[in-house]
């Protein structure tokens, strides 16, 4: 909490940002660095988890998604596959969020997903078990003295930039320039259970093994070039355990920069890959793989490969 306690204050920045928030025009434009107000194609709050963006800018989830499997990834983004995983934890982290963003955006997330999220679609039926529990988990951080005075920054913060090249884009859960610190809530079944990565003989936190450390270092160089300034990431994870479980995880630094440093090497192969310059790469074994495959290999059984 040191770093939180002890930043800096930037009270200009976070005034700037407001008064772009308040003329709907983007910060460059406002201190005057950027010729024209923001065209049709600028990311906003609407289109930001469309398909077009999704082709024009690079965001973790895709990445992330590209680096598990490329076939795959380019099938789903093409439109020709969908993602066989199951939705429903996502849906429980978006209906978290919603909770802590505003009333308003929690009041709207419901209504938009009452088919998924109540008892037989029917909102008089009540929520199901799992949003239920959420509200267990929204509770557990919502009553809590630290959470509450920490998670005071602008909520859902678009942030862009350039890494390596490519456009990337952001959203922070949580952003409090004044104190150049920034938020992720995280939901996760159990966070001391040990994940493994392939080819690694030493177990890694669900954290890792899903990427948070890529996703924490991206935001926060995408919150430098944005902003200007250099902000700490703090995850806060709570757990759906039937005792919520909850903590605040920083990121060690050299896992941000191992992070960058695997979206310097890979990312060049992923982008010929989307442009069509070269060849997605396939996994073998994950859903999409193994539905697309035909039998013409052969085997031995003392070389069938582990994942
Ligand atoms: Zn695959």
């Amino acid at each position: 909490m040191s770093n939180y306690e002890l930043g800096k204050t930037e009270p200009k920045l976070s005034t700037w940002k407001r008064l772009a928030d308040f003329f709907n025009v983007s910060l460059e434009y406002l201190q005057g660095s950027q010729p024209f107000k923001n065209s049709g194609d600028s990311l906003t709050k609407e289109n930001y988890y469309t398909t077009d963006q999704d082709w024009q800018t690079q965001s973790k989830s895709w990445f992330w998604k590209f680096e598990q499997c490329e076939a795959e990834a380019l099938a789903e983004l093409k439109g020709d596959w969908a993602s066989q995983q199951d939705e429903t934890p996502l849906l429980v982290g978006n209906y978290l969020h919603s909770y802590f963003e505003s009333q308003p955006a929690h009041e709207k997330f419901i209504d938009d997903h009452a088919e998924d999220i109540c008892k037989y679609g029917k909102p008089e039926k009540g929520l199901k078990k799992q949003y239920l529990d959420a509200d267990k988990m929204i509770k557990a951080l919502d009553h809590d003295p630290t959470f509450k005075q920490i998670y005071q920054g602008d909520k859902e913060v678009i942030v862009t930039g350039t890494l390596f090249g490519v456009k990337w884009r952001g959203k922070i859960d949580c952003l409090d320039l004044e104190h150049h610190m920034f938020y992720d809530l995280k939901t996760v079944d159990d966070f001391h259970k040990k994940h493994w990565l392939p080819d690694q003989r030493t177990p890694v936190s669900f954290a890792e093994a899903r990427g948070y450390d890529m996703q924490m270092a991206v935001y926060k160089e995408l919150i430098k070039q944005t902003f200007g300034v250099d902000c700490t990431p703090l995850i806060i994870a709570v757990s759906k355990q039937r005792v919520p479980d909850k903590a605040l995880l920083s990121i060690p630094d050299y896992l941000m920069d191992q992070s960058m440093e695997k979206i310097e090497a890979d990312q060049p192969h992923i982008q010929a890959v989307k442009e069509g310059r070269e060849k997605p790469r396939a996994c073998g074994h994950c859903d999409y793989c193994r539905a697309n495959k035909v039998l013409n290999d052969v085997v031995d059984i003392d070389a069938i490969p582990f994942y």
